[in-house]
């Protein structure tokens, strides 16, 4: 069995489409593979928002002082200086570029007034798609895929990448239901199969920290076996033993709460003996080392109805809601004592601290842990709790790429015909993605990886 186009996508995620599309649009033949019966990865159950600096939305709120060299500097010392300052360049600048591409071409909704601040970001600068979820952009993408004609075969597995005598990138060697199947590629192959999250053993090995406690909040098909497809093919794969786990999840399935994203309008995250204990805005690994401390190395999050009519969040995500409820780890109540009930935190002390927090509420009044955009009087109810613990979520490390999104060999060679973008990379997030900058990551690097590839079959 054997194709043959100008490029070869491996992984329908936002990379993979985004360099796909991007291809077929420079004039290439592309054909996108994806391994699981269902197209999205991690982009389509991620939140979805996207860093953008200057972005539209930003002057509506006042933000005027955002700058791509600023969004760079938050990703570079977010990552410990462990990224590629050249790297994260190219994606903060060409950020505005890939969002308005999403919105006028893809035809992605985003909410029009009102964006993220996740933590580790000096500005507040993610829009938010509609939803509040990957749906809006992978819905968007398949039509623009269809539209296009571009073949998507799910059920595809990428096996091995093929070479020629010179070295060069030809093909993929791929697997569907036992069968081999081969794809020549004349201009090159984009690899986008996401990252390890969802391969514990591969975790452990790289980081052995991370071992069996951990549930992952990744798509199922997040295994990294591409990752060992692009190093036997002569790609250095670095930064691998940076593994982001997510503070903020489901303690039974391992999956990410985003109903508890209330926490960037001002939720606060109280442990068991009813104490806040780090700042709620800080970086991913702060707080999620920060609840393992805690007494059962989980926390609670609660806010009530003031901070929810900004963050929408139970409106938002009905499904989460009830699933949780059910759970029995989230519950809606009129008064603290309630909440003091169902969470077994002893009442006097949840009150005083839900009393202090209202009494320091205001930007710059947080004398305890120095909350960046300002608690919330959290004096009356409707209150919101959930139980929370950190679960595997991005693995920062990966295939080492240059500005042009090509793979490099150990000694800084390009690998030709191979080009790799999103988060089977290694560069951009050093040793911690900031929140909102994986989005930011595919749609940029993807486009570059699509467009390239479709040259180099001219
Ligand atoms: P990104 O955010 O970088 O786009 P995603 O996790 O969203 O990454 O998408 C990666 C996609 O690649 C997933 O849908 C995953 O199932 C797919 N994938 C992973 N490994 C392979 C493989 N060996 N062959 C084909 N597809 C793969």
């Amino acid at each position: 069995k054997n194709a043959s186009y100008d490029v070869v996508v491996i992984g329908a995620g936002g990379a993979g489409f985004s360099a796909a599309i991007e291809a077929k649009n420079a004039g290439a033949t592309v054909v996108l593979l994806e391994k699981m019966p269902q197209v999205g990865g991690n982009s389509l159950i991620s939140g979805a928002e996207m860093n953008v600096a200057r972005n539209w939305v930003q002057p509506k709120l006042g933000i005027t002082d955002d700058s791509p060299e600023l969004h760079a500097k938050d990703t570079y010392l977010g990552g410990d200086k462990k990224g590629d300052m050249k790297v994260i360049n190219v994606m903060t600048h060409n950020a505005l570029a890939g969002a308005e591409w999403c919105r006028d071409y893809l035809g992605v909704r985003f909410e029009p007034d009102n964006l993220f601040f996740f933590g580790g970001h000096s500005r507040k600068r993610a829009l938010i798609p509609v939803g509040h979820t990957g749906t809006e952009f992978i819905t968007k993408f398949l039509a623009k895929a269809d539209e296009l004609g571009i073949p998507v075969i799910t059920n595809m597995k990428a096996e091995e990448l093929l070479k020629d005598k010179t070295g060069r990138v030809v093909g993929v060697k791929a697997t569907m239901n036992g069968t081999e199947y081969t794809f020549n590629a004349k201009g090159g192959v984009v690899l986008a199969a996401g990252g390890f999250g969802a391969n514990p053993a591969m975790v452990k090995k790289y980081n052995p920290k991370i071992d069996e406690r951990f549930k992952t909040t990744d798509a199922p098909g997040t295994t990294g076996e591409v990752l060992y497809m692009a190093q036997r093919a002569g790609a250095e794969l670095v930064n691998m033993q940076y593994i982001q786990t997510y503070p903020i999840c489901d303690p039974i399935s391992g999956v990410i709460e985003l109903i508890a994203d209330a926490r960037f309008d001002g939720a606060i995250m109280l442990n068991q003996e009813g104490k806040r204990f780090v700042e709620e805005l800080g970086r991913r690994d702060v707080l999620s080392e920060a609840i393992l401390d805690q007494t059962g190395g989980y926390c609670w999050v609660l806010w009530n109805d003031k901070i929810g009519a900004v963050s929408n969040t139970v409106k938002e995500h009905p499904t989460e809601y009830d699933a949780f409820t059910k759970q029995g780890i989230m519950t809606t109540c009129p008064d603290l004592k309630c909440i003091a009930d169902f969470t077994k935190i002893p009442y006097d002390s949840l009150k005083g601290t839900v009393d202090r927090v209202t009494s320091m509420a205001g930007k710059g009044n947080d004398k305890d842990f120095h909350h960046r955009a300002g608690l919330v009087d959290m004096s009356q109810g409707q209150y919101y709790v959930i139980k929370a613990v950190p679960s595997v979520h991005h693995t920062m490390g990966g295939v080492r790429i240059n500005e042009k999104a090509q793979a490099l060999t150990a000694d800084g060679k390009v690998i030709p015909g191979l080009w790799a973008a999103g988060e089977v990379t290694g560069v951009t997030h050093g040793t911690n993605r900031l929140g909102g900058n994986a989005y930011t990551d595919i749609i940029v690097f993807g486009r570059i990886a699509g467009k390239a590839a479709a040259e180099a079959a001219k």
